[in-house]
């Protein structure tokens, strides 16, 4: 495209080549111009076509490049399964060997006598012919123009086919459009002394790298490979940082932005407010409940608007943390509300608030969907009125209708699948109440920064007094007799016991059969002489809050569960979970399973029943769940593990999709995007630069960049 002036909203249709039915290919990519293709369509391996692997020098199993001329082509069909083979014969001057396609028919025409081509893959050997063996191996014909620079002679970017726009034509146009750009079309968006410090190159330098990398003078070219192949060059750095960077500091400015304009409100701690939040405390506090506490309630007096996240392991008791914040707004005269993610878990707040408020004036409302009728319209009176001065309940606690007299606190329990898009949608009740969010397990902290990155974070890195580690052991289906008679023996002693059985979508109706049918044999053979009860998602509410109730009160001894439990549920006296095809779960999943146990004195037991040969994975996070109870090690495992989509366990997981960037992988580059912003940030307050102007241009060239449009 020599003499074009090209630039990154250049429309892709301008290229030589792309006719309308390519660049709706492309458009439907997502890359609709220069900047789209260069940032969105990154190549997702690269090859050394500096020095390639001879024939001769080939070793099983090892992935290698080649480059070789075809000398014989031959169809075989196999009489057995009509399998159509392609077989090709290709020779380097170092020896010859066969290259094989299975069921790809079209390559016959692809491939001709004499063409030179690169072929990548690991050689095996078959049965069928002597020697090493490529099968179905990724190539890349040299047409007339074998010498060419683009495609040999250098390390080559791999992409993914877009249409008909094959690996070798995206490469050629990716190369041109490098060469054509101008450092003016790509400005520096990082601050000066950012680029300095880490010695950074320029957006358009690295763009270039990244596609057609070059190896400095005088690197080892192993080594630069290695580099290359794990993103760590600092071209890939400074992409990856950038991204960050960006990111973090829309959060920071959200951040920042809600803090503009002082809340109205006026909430004090003197001594009564003071004795009265003792006063309902059954315990001591652990040291970290105090320091979080008081963390939460030095944002309530402060007139900037709080929001902040509490992350704490499983039963490291941040439910009382949140009763006790709430008190100081009762106190003051305010309204809170509690939101839990499940009907089960808003009940149980609702029955353990009402007893530690049980002394004080305060009254609840409970709204849940369940809630109906004449009893909603009542609750939703004593709200508006002000007569109730808690309310919890479900997400429908934020639904239409619901008209709060002086709201000042909103406190979120257990949404770690909360991210920044769908928080912005609960922020709309009353005069900017103060927001408290509470995770059900620790969230790693890259996925921390980035879900909730423009809230304030507290830890309790502190259990209770007393908790002893649950006992975690492995077994095997033949050993179900002596894995019951454990369950016995503790049912026998006065606890209680969690029989768990998965449910996952795709299976849904399969595997509630399963759990059905097994509590029923529970019931009738295995433990005849206990209350065997079944909880389970398609139960009406009533059913399972009673059920509940009767659990926690004692009533029922063994409670057979799909993981309906898995969240929140608190009752100290079960000491023992079975686990049933523990290894269908995720790793935080079983551990917010067992976090259901070991909250009493006694001594606790989690049964990991597993069946089948095991896949790696699965034997790992096994083995960690065996080893470690420490939620935040267990976190970080499985988000290393699983990657953040599975991780969150939701497609619409508030995740943004990071182009260079990735979670698990650069998560050091990460805290140092977020600490230069906030550094930015800062130096903008100072200036006075963080007006409420200059904050809104920024969050709306944030919320394009990264597709959030609806946060707010
Ligand atoms: P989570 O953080 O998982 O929500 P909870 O708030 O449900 O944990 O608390 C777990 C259990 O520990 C509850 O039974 C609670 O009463 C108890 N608990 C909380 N704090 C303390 C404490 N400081 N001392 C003793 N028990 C506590
Ligand atoms: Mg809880």
């Amino acid at each position: 495209m020599p003499g074009m002036a090209l630039a990154l909203d250049t429309p892709v249709r301008a290229l030589p080549g792309i006719g309308p039915s390519r660049a709706q290919a492309l458009l439907q990519a997502g890359i609709g111009n220069l900047g789209e293709l260069l940032k969105k369509h990154i190549p997702f391996r690269y090859e050394d076509r500096t020095r390639f692997r001879s024939i001769a020098q080939l070793r099983k199993d090892e992935e290698a490049v080649l480059r070789a001329g075809v000398k014989s082509i031959r169809r075989v069909v196999t009489r057995v399964k009509r399998f159509q083979i392609l077989e090709l014969m290709v020779g380097d001057g170092s020896g010859w060997m066969m290259v094989k396609y299975f069921n790809q028919p079209y390559l016959h025409k692809v491939f001709a006598e004499g063409q030179q081509a690169i072929f990548f893959g690991a050689p095996r050997s078959d049965d069928y012919s002597p020697g090493l063996v490529l099968q179905n191996p990724e190539f890349e014909i040299l047409e007339e123009d074998a010498e060419d620079s683009v495609h040999i002679g250098r390390i080559v970017p791999i992409y993914r086919k877009v249409g008909d726009l094959h690996p070798r034509r995206l490469r050629r146009i990716v190369h041109d459009v490098l060469q054509d750009l101008s450092d003016q079309e790509l400005p520096e968006v990082l601050p000066d002394n950012v680029v300095r410090r880490y010695g950074f190159p320029s957006r358009l330098e690295s763009l270039r790298q990244v596609h057609f990398p070059e190896p400095p003078e005088g690197s080892d070219p192993a080594e630069f490979l290695d580099q290359v192949a794990a993103r760590s060059t600092l071209f890939h750095q400074r992409l990856i940082f950038e991204e960050f960077y960006r990111f973090q500091l829309g959060l920071l400015v959200l951040r920042s932005r809600r803090r503009l304009v002082p809340k109205q409100r006026r909430i004090e701690v003197n001594q009564s407010v003071r004795e009265a939040v003792k006063s309902v405390l059954p315990f001591h506090p652990t040291g970290a409940q105090k320091r979080v506490l008081k963390e939460i309630v030095d944002d309530l007096t402060s007139p900037k608007v709080m929001n902040r996240l509490l992350q704490g392991d499983v039963g490291s008791g941040k439910t009382i943390v949140a009763l006790q914040a709430q008190l100081v707004v009762m106190e003051n005269g305010y309204q809170t509300a509690l939101m839990a993610p499940t009907e089960i878990l808003a009940e149980q707040h609702q029955r353990s608030y009402s007893r530690l408020l049980s002394e004080t004036p305060y009254r609840i409302a409970y709204l849940s969907s369940n809630i109906k009728g004449k009893q909603r319209r009542e609750a939703l009176k004593t709200i508006a009125s002000g007569q109730a001065q808690l309310v919890v309940g479900t997400h429908a606690v934020f639904q239409e209708g619901v008209q709060f007299k002086e709201l000042a606190l909103v406190v979120i329990d257990e949404q770690h699948r909360f991210g920044v898009l769908q928080r912005s949608r609960l922020r709309e009740k009353g005069d900017r109440p103060d927001t408290l969010v509470m995770t059900a397990t620790p969230i790693p902290r890259s996925l921390a920064l980035t879900l909730y990155g423009d809230l304030d974070m507290s830890i309790l890195d502190e259990m209770p007094p007393g908790r002893r580690p649950v006992q975690t052991v492995l077994k095997r289906g033949r050993n179900r007799d002596q894995v019951y008679q454990l369950v016995r023996r503790q049912l026998a002693a006065g606890r209680q016991a969690y029989l768990v059985y998965p449910l996952i979508e795709e299976s849904e109706k399969l595997d509630l059969q399963a759990a059905v049918e097994a509590a029923e044999r529970l019931r009738s053979e295995v433990f005849p002489e206990f209350k065997v009860g079944l909880l389970h998602g398609k139960l009406v509410g009533a059913k399972k809050d009673a059920l509940m109730r009767e659990f926690a009160e004692g009533k029922i001894q063994a409670l057979v569960a799909t993981t309906v439990i898995e969240v929140g549920i608190d009752v100290p006296n079960a000491t023992v979970m079975v686990i049933e095809h523990a290894e269908r779960f995720g790793l935080s999943q079983l551990h917010q399973l067992r976090g259901r146990i070991g909250r009493g004195p006694h001594e606790s037991y989690c049964i990991l029943m597993v069946e089948g040969r095991l896949g790696r994975d699965a034997r790992e996070r096994l083995e960690v769940m065996r080893q470690s109870s420490d939620g935040f090690r267990i976190a970080e495992k499985d988000l290393e593990l699983r990657g953040p989509g599975e991780f969150l366990g939701v497609r619409q997981s508030g995740l943004p999709g990071f182009l260079f960037a990735n979670l698990v992988r650069d998560h050091k580059l990460l805290q140092a995007a977020r600490l230069e912003a906030e550094q930015y940030l800062e130096q903008l307050e100072r200036e006075g630069g963080t007006n409420p102007r200059n904050l809104a241009r920024l969050i709306q060239r944030w919320r394009r960049e990264f597709g959030l449009s609806e946060v707010g």
